[in-house]
């Protein structure tokens, strides 16, 4: 079987990114939070909203160019 696992167009490779992108963000804003620095998890969590919006938006006009349906 020579076929692909996954999809690797844009599109699909944006998607796959999304979620280790927030847990990464989530993690280290956590982090920042727990080690009092001068921005916490309450002032930064709003980036979370940002980062998840611009990457379905990317996801959105990414092409699809070579995508592997099914
Ligand atoms: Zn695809």
């Amino acid at each position: 079987m020579a076929e692909k696992i996954r999809c690797l167009c844009r599109r699909c490779a944006i998607g796959g990114l999304r979620w280790p992108v927030i847990l990464v963000l989530l993690g280290f804003l956590l982090f920042l939070d727990r080690w009092n620095m001068r921005y916490g998890f309450e002032q930064l969590f709003p980036l979370l909203f940002i980062v998840f919006g611009g990457m379905k938006a990317a996801e959105a006009l990414a092409s699809a160019e070579g995508h592997a349906s099914g």
